[in-house]
């Protein structure tokens, strides 16, 4: 290794700028930090659902190239197309780059393909260009109940979406847009989803939450509905039911976004990794974060905290210490609904069981917490501040005076607003 250590981050999203930023902060000038991803801006996905309702896509997309320069780090702006982990080396479409140490952190894709009828007949959620989609659908189901003609939209988690709850925030959005607009009667809104309970992956109290805010508002909700095939008007379930649509819209199935034939990768691209350290198996000096590693439940706020342990192991390397920071899961969200939001914070653990590995520690109760309140939209406004400004200044989500006042402020939320 040179004097310098040469780190490459692949990925300019929540997992990958989080830990770049994070060692930057940790190591100063000791080691070459270089960023490679294909775009020169970080996509703040989680608030693009407000894109539908009227705001600016450009809102969402926060410009890297002045944080990378103002923190002296080198920016490519390239395509990953392989790793060769031999050579210590990441093929691009441009240029050869090497490494000493390594971040995969490309995140995920959709394959609305897996299931049937899905790509010709759906919505799709995703990207901001789905989500300006989504605007034009929902300004025709308004059209139409202004005319007095009744629309059906339908919501639908398949099988393999590992993200289901903006579509839940999506559907209460919908259900106030609509009322705000006087249309909410002349529309049915059902949620049809493959999860054992509603937000499965957030446990029993979210499930409750959800089952009530659906009985108040007046959306039909499915559990354990399995999608079979999608057909022009209607949705075809495995246990031969079939429910109408006008509009349908969907969260497609999960795969990596770039699957990297030379890492340990499961059956959709994803990286195994350790779960405490992130690193990748049988690679001493390369980790992933994010969506991109196995992790079953991909999250902004998991994807945080997986950068922030790659980035405190790599920097422990590089300086002759310990590692101090380990990936511990705690999930963390602000649902919107408009007219209120449902704040969760979920600690998870590791059950050891291949077809479930993971669920909700609900014994942890000092941790496990969930609140509903006009309020908490204020936490969800923070947060949308908060974290477009901190990496739109080179820094790190969890670290500094700032993370320390944001934490507090979320924390005396969460004694007050939360059980
Ligand atoms: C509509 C929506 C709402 C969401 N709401 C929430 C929420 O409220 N809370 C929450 O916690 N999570 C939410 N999520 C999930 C969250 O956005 C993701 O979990 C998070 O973005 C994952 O971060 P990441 O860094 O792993 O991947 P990403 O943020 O997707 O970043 C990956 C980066 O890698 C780049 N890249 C990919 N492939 C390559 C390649 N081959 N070469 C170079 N660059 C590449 C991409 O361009 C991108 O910049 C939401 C997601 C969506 C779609």
């Amino acid at each position: 290794m040179s004097a310098k250590p040469k780190i490459l981050v692949l990925g300019g999203g929540f997992g990958g700028l989080e830990a770049l930023f994070t060692m930057k902060h940790l190591l100063g000038d000791r080691a070459d930090l270089k960023l490679v991803s294909d775009r020169p801006w970080f996509q703040f996905k989680p608030n693009t659902i407000y894109i539908p309702f009227g705001e600016s896509p450009e809102k969402y997309q926060i410009d890297l190239l002045h944080p990378l320069k103002k923190q002296a780090i080198e920016f490519v702006e390239a395509r990953v197309q392989e790793i060769n982990p031999e050579s210590k080396t990441v093929e691009t479409d441009s240029e050869r780059l090497k490494y000493d140490y390594l971040v995969v952190a490309t995140g995920a894709k959709m394959r609305a393909e897996e299931v049937p009828g899905l790509v010709e007949h759906a919505v799709t959620v995703w990207t901001p260009e789905d989500m300006l989609r989504l605007r034009d659908r929902f300004a025709e189901v308004l059209e139409r109940a202004g005319r007095g003609v009744r629309s059906k939209v339908l919501f639908l988690i398949p099988p393999n979406n590992r993200c289901s709850g903006p579509l839940y925030e999506m559907v209460c959005m919908l259900d106030t847009w609509l009322r705000r607009h006087h249309s909410r009667d002349q529309v049915d809104l059902t949620f049809a989803t493959k999860e054992a309970a509603f937000i499965e992956a957030f446990g029993p109290r979210l499930n409750t939450v959800v089952a009530d805010e659906f009985a108040h508002r007046g959306i039909e909700g499915h559990l354990l509905y399995v999608v079979e095939h999608v057909y022009d008007k209607a949705v075809r379930f495995q246990n031969d039911i079939e429910l109408p649509y006008d509009l349908l819209i969907s969260f497609p199935p999960y795969a990596a976004a770039s699957s990297f034939s030379a890492l340990p990768i499961d059956d959709r691209g994803f990286v195994k990794v350790d779960p405490d350290s992130r690193r990748v198996v049988g690679h001493e000096q390369m980790y992933a974060v994010g969506d991109t590693a196995d992790f079953p439940i991909k999250q902004a706020f998991l994807a945080l905290l997986q950068g922030d342990a790659a980035a405190d192991h790599i920097a422990a390397d590089v300086l002759g210490r310990k590692p101090e920071v380990d990936f511990h899961p705690m999930s963390m969200c602000v649902m919107e609904q408009f007219d209120k939001a449902v704040f969760a914070q979920v600690p998870l653990k590791y059950t050891g069981e291949a077809q479930r590995p993971v669920e909700v520690d609900v014994e942890d109760v000092d941790h496990y917490k969930v609140g509903v309140s006009p309020l908490w939209r204020v936490g969800k406004s923070a947060l949308g501040f908060y974290l477009p400004w901190r990496f739109g200044s080179g820094k790190p989500f969890h670290s500094g005076f700032a993370w320390n006042m944001m934490d507090l402020g979320l924390q005396a939320m969460s004694h007050t607003m939360a059980k």
